[in-house]
């Protein structure tokens, strides 16, 4: 990734949790775009709020042995 990433590439890198994986630099242009760009603002939000009830559900499992 070089230079400004454009919404695929955001949403590509955000849908494939690499924003945890990126260097610092990589990641302050993924905010950046995010600051600018509600479309991939949604999406971050999808996903965050996809990832949570994921967590939850398996939180609450019934805890089988
Ligand atoms: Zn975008």
């Amino acid at each position: 990734m070089s230079g400004e990433p454009d919404c695929k590439e955001v949403s590509r890198l955000l849908s494939e949790g690499l924003d945890k994986t990126m260097t610092p630099p990589q990641r302050a242009r993924l905010r950046r775009h995010l600051v600018v760009c509600q479309t991939c603002r949604d999406v971050d939000a999808q996903l965050a709020f996809l990832r949570r009830a994921m967590q939850s559900l398996s939180r609450r499992d019934p805890g089988r042995k």
